[in-house]
């Protein structure tokens, strides 16, 4: 077909992602979410004529941070900029943030994708700039404002336009978020507005053997997983239907900015621009550019941790666990540290993996905590995970153990005497056993003997006699094992 239309999709992504320090960029106020309006303020945030704003040395860390964690190059000088804009939440009219110096440049994210797979998106810069503060639109004839967020430390990183649907934009946000997570420089709680995403998108369309761009569209301010994945599904169509329809593309219309309606599900036309905004940046005055030294640099690259997505690879690998439980278990630090702290008590990694995703992480989501935070001891689940291997207790009796320990903090030993769930094993209490389920039913002996195909329905049948007669307690192995010997 000659009038074929084929497309890809381009996203880049702009990020924010506010630090977790105690106090703001500049200022000595209290970096506190939920507080009464305007009560975490001061001259300097507040952009009183004749201030001096002070670099809060912690945030410039973190920022440097990350940036190693992207594999950024890391600038040993960088300086600070001012970018004005007239808005009600910058009450001095102008941003500080970095404009041709940044802390950091090209780097790369390597991102989960499913089965495994993973991808390597750009990072083109990550800086760090100040928040502004937050318009409120209450019911009636006025707006408010609250500044208290005005200052705070606020990472901004770019990507490059490396990736080409909803669902890679998605994973990049989630690895993101997992990763300042483990480096504990941000909660990136979404609801709180501490990680923000903007991505622009647009389409490479070829029709009737022509290729055209479809003109870019930035959608803003989105503070969900979600809503990022859906407007960008939704732009997608939007801008391939108005390219059928205008046949408008990136040399013929400007970029555009749209807003995401939630309740609608669908992107707004905010505004169409020629051109990039003005916005006079031009060198911060009452700041000193940062000299970062070899040794400083060091100092906060000793912060590093093993990254998320490289543990997650690492469990695949080295323990054979499945990418979904190697995904679960990284997602938090914490719980992945258990994890391995169990793993060097001696647990089998598959196992302790099991009793951790299937009875652990329930609990600790029921009660709303992390799975470290549940006061059990990871030697414990190590112990039970040796009981399970070496059959002492089943893998479904495994559980209830774990259930148990996690309500009485007591042994796995202890709590499979406890609740007698200690697996029969011995072979001579056993075989006394089958001898007696063997006798009762001859005519599922006669299908065994016979070999045919009933054969193996009537060996299953035997096993399960003897799993009742022993209430589950009877070690499986060693039955079957006696079942074979007896039955040829
Ligand atoms: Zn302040
Ligand atoms: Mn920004």
């Amino acid at each position: 077909m000659s009038n074929e239309v084929q497309y890809k999709v381009v996203v880049g992504l702009e990020i924010h992602v506010q630090l977790c320090t105690r106090s703001k960029m500049f200022c000595g106020c209290a970096v506190k979410f939920g507080q009464p309006p305007n009560s975490r303020v001061c001259p300097v945030c507040l952009g009183m004529p004749g201030v001096l704003p002070v670099m809060n040395k912690q945030a410039f860390e973190y920022a440097v941070l990350v940036a190693l964690a992207l594999n950024c190059e890391i600038a040993d000088f960088t300086k600070w900029d001012r970018k004005s804009y007239y808005y009600p939440d910058l009450p001095k009219n102008y941003q500080i943030s970095q404009y041709d110096l940044p802390l950091s440049t090209n780097g790369f994210i390597e991102i989960p994708l499913e089965q495994g797979r993973t991808k390597r998106v750009g990072i083109i810069r990550a800086h760090l700039e100040e928040d502004a503060g937050k318009n409120l639109h209450p019911a009636g004839n006025f707006s408010q404002v609250d500044l208290n967020r005005t200052g705070t430390p606020l990472l901004e990183i770019v990507t490059e336009p490396d990736m080409n649907s909803g669902a890679e934009v998605r994973a990049l946000a989630v690895e993101l978020q997992r990763m300042v997570r483990y480096l504990s420089v941000s909660e990136a709680d979404m609801q709180k507005g501490q990680m923000r995403f903007e991505p622009n998108i647009n389409l490479v369309i070829t029709k009737d053997g022509a290729e055209y761009k479809t003109p870019i569209a930035e959608i803003k301010n989105l503070n969900s997983f979600r809503a990022l994945e859906r407007s960008i599904d939704y732009e997608i169509q939007r801008q391939l239907d108005e390219f059928l329809e205008t046949g408008k593309t990136m040399d013929t219309a400007g970029k555009s900015t749209r807003g995401w309606d939630d309740d609608r599900e669908a992107t707004f036309l905010q505004r169409e621009k020629e051109e990039a905004p003005d916005y006079r940046y031009f060198p911060e005055p009452d700041l000193v550019p940062v000299e970062l030294t070899k040794e400083w640099l060091d100092d906060i690259r000793a912060h590093l941790c093993e990254l998320p997505i490289t543990k997650q690879m690492r469990y695949v690998n080295e323990y054979k666990l499945s990418d979904y439980d190697a995904g679960v278990l990284t997602a938090e630090r914490s719980t992945a540290e258990f994890f391995e702290q169990a793993i060097d008590a001696g647990g089998e990694p598959k196992r302790v993996c099991n009793l951790l995703t299937q009875v652990g992480l329930k609990l600790a989501n029921e009660k709303g905590c992390g799975l470290a935070e549940l006061g059990l001891a990871p030697e414990n689940v190590a112990e039970l995970a040796k009981m399970i291997a070496v059959g002492q207790v089943s893998a479904t009796a495994g559980n209830t153990i774990m259930q148990e320990m996690l309500k009485t903090g007591k042994s796995p030993q202890l709590m499979a005497e406890e609740l007698d769930l200690v697996q029969k094993s011995d072979a001579c209490e056993l075989e006394t056993i089958v001898d007696q389920v063997l006798t009762e039913n001859t005519k599922a002996v006669d299908d065994v003997k016979s070999g045919g195909k009933k054969s193996k329905k009537a060996l299953g049948f035997l096993l399960g006699q003897v799993m009742q007669k022993t209430k589950g307690r009877a070690n499986p192995k060693v039955v079957s094992g006696i079942l074979a010997k007896k039955l040829g």
